[in-house]
């Protein structure tokens, strides 16, 4: 910008020494916003097409350049901007600055003062941005809101991009202002209580897919452990023992070996937590205790394992169509038909296998079918549109049937050479041999839980029946009070 620009007054009534009053229509509140940087002008933007006044509050408004705001934002100083705004003034700048505000504090006694910021480490255990303004301004209601949202989102409008406001403050007045305008803009305000909830609000941008750690490194130590097992026994102890090259399987047959193997054993590791909380409840004979945090933990992790299991699966299936375009296919096929007609077979026709290959390529896809469906209904849109009933439908009763299905894939495919003493070269048994254990271990437990004796001793329990070694004894005819839950009803 040219140096004489910034001596003329962006709008007409911006001149700091003599400031108009502010222009405002009848009906539209004017919002302050203290900061011109980033988070200032997108909220300015929103604010300004949501039919709100806008006063912007810099240390120094003749600095910001001319069309940077959008038209009928007011340019102001901060004390202007404080005294201009209705009630609400976001506190845009960074919470080392929030000092420098001191000054205001008269301006914004009274005010609601909302603060944006967002935390730059994660349980640093020290008050909350949040916690620190409302010290600093005793006198204004402090609400924590909009740091969940990005600069980028407010311009883009609440079409893209997160719509959830996390809002919480100690004045339920203040936080209702704010909910109100939340609503206005366009986006979903989520009411998280007390001030004392700023810290999780602060640190929420800050975290990276938090369920996902635990499952992604499960499957991750389960894809190692597969691949490097089937690079063992087909790779490198071929090679060393009598110098076969298989070393071309690598990127895609070793992978493709190991995949379906992941897919099982995580698939089967989001039913095994539910069995051993109902054998826990079973041998406990109440619902009223609570299991150890690792099996709470593992609980709450089944969706991320069912959908880690849905990719490797898929992933599987892509991979599977593209073996016959290798060139390796082309050649191992030439070569077995070249030693076809050299031992002059006319017809390599061979009903079990044909039988074998159709039966394992109809489960495999059948059990993508219904994995495809579980991945689809755990997505919220579509699981906030079933009832309870419908979901634990989906989510169990196709869940074991996508196991069962996958588990049959399985055994279809090594039917055969299952039980040859070539399928355990160097005594290491075939991978899918492996990959089933822990599967039929989960389905011949569900199977053992569906026995009706079972089945009703644990429908009691999780009703709130108690084993009488759980009910209090009645001491000099004390009634009996019933224990309270603590923890899942149904699990
Ligand atoms: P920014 O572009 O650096 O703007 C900060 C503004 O603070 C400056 O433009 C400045 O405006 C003002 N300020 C007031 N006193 C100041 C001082 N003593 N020193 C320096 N600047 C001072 O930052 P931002 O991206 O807008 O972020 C502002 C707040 O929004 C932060 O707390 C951030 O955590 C939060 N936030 C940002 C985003 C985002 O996407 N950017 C998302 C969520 C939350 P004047 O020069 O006009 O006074």
């Amino acid at each position: 910008m040219p140096g004489g620009d910034m001596k003329t007054p962006l709008l007409a009534d911006s001149d700091s020494d003599a400031p108009g009053p502010l222009p405002r229509l009848p009906g539209n509140p004017v919002v302050g916003i203290i900061g011109s940087g980033d988070y200032s002008r997108s909220l300015a933007i929103r604010l300004v097409a949501s039919g709100f006044g806008v006063v912007v509050g810099s240390r120094n408004p003749q600095r910001i350049a001319s069309g940077l705001f959008p038209e009928g934002v007011q340019l102001r100083s901060q004390r202007e901007a404080v005294d201009g705004a209705d009630r609400v003034v976001f506190a845009a700048l960074y919470p080392e600055h929030y000092h420098t505000l001191a000054g205001l504090r008269d301006g914004l006694a009274g005010k609601v003062l909302v603060d944006v910021s967002n935390a730059t480490r994660l349980n640093s255990g020290e008050p909350s941005h949040a916690e620190r303004l409302a010290e600093l301004f005793p006198q204004s209601r402090v609400v924590k809101g909009f740091n969940v949202i990005s600069a980028w989102a407010l311009q883009a409008g609440a079409h893209d991009g997160s719509r959830q406001v996390l809002i919480c403050s100690d004045c339920c007045d203040s936080k209702a202002a704010v909910v109100q305008l939340v609503r206005r803009l366009g986006f979903s305000p989520v009411d998280l209580g007390g001030l004392a909830a700023s810290r999780a609000i602060e640190e929420a941008p800050l975290h990276l897919f938090p369920p996902w750690g635990g499952p992604v490194l499960v499957t991750l130590l389960l894809f190692l452990f597969f691949y490097g097992y089937n690079f063992l026994r087909r790779v490198l102890l071929p090679y060393l023992d009598h110098g076969e090259n298989n070393f071309y399987q690598l990127p895609l047959q070793t992978v493709n070996q190991t995949l379906p193997a992941v897919a099982l054993v995580t698939l089967a590791l989001v039913y095994l937590p539910g069995l051993v909380a109902a054998v826990l409840q079973l041998g406990r004979g109440t619902k009223y205790e609570r299991f150890p945090g690792w099996l709470d933990r593992w609980l709450c992790r089944r969706k991320q394992l069912g959908l880690l299991s849905f990719l490797c699966a898929g992933a599987h299936a892509v991979y599977s169509m593209c073996l016959t375009l290798r060139r390796a296919a082309g050649y191992t096929l030439l070569n077995a038909a070249y030693r076809q007609v050299k031992a002059g077979v006319e017809n390599s026709w061979v009903e079990q296998q044909v039988w074998r290959s159709d039966l394992y390529l109809s489960c495999g896809i059948l059990g993508l079918g219904v994995l495809t469906l579980l991945a689809i209904t755990s997505l919220p849109s579509v699981g906030n549109a079933l009832n309870w009933r419908e979901f634990t439908f989906v989510q169990s009763g196709l869940g074991y049937a996508a196991l069962t299905l996958s588990i049959m894939h399985t055994l279809f495919f090594g039917w055969d050479f299952a039980f040859s003493s070539l399928a355990y070269p160097y005594f290491l048994p075939p991978v899918f041999l492996l990959a089933l254990i822990l599967p039929c271990i989960v389905l011949v437990g569900r199977v053992l839980l569906a026995l009706p004796c079972l089945t009703f001793r644990l429908a009691k329990i999780r009703r709130g029946w108690e084993s009488s070694r759980h009910r209090r004894c009645p001491r000099d005819q004390e009634p009996i009070e019933e224990a309270p839950p603590q923890n899942f009803g149904d699990v």
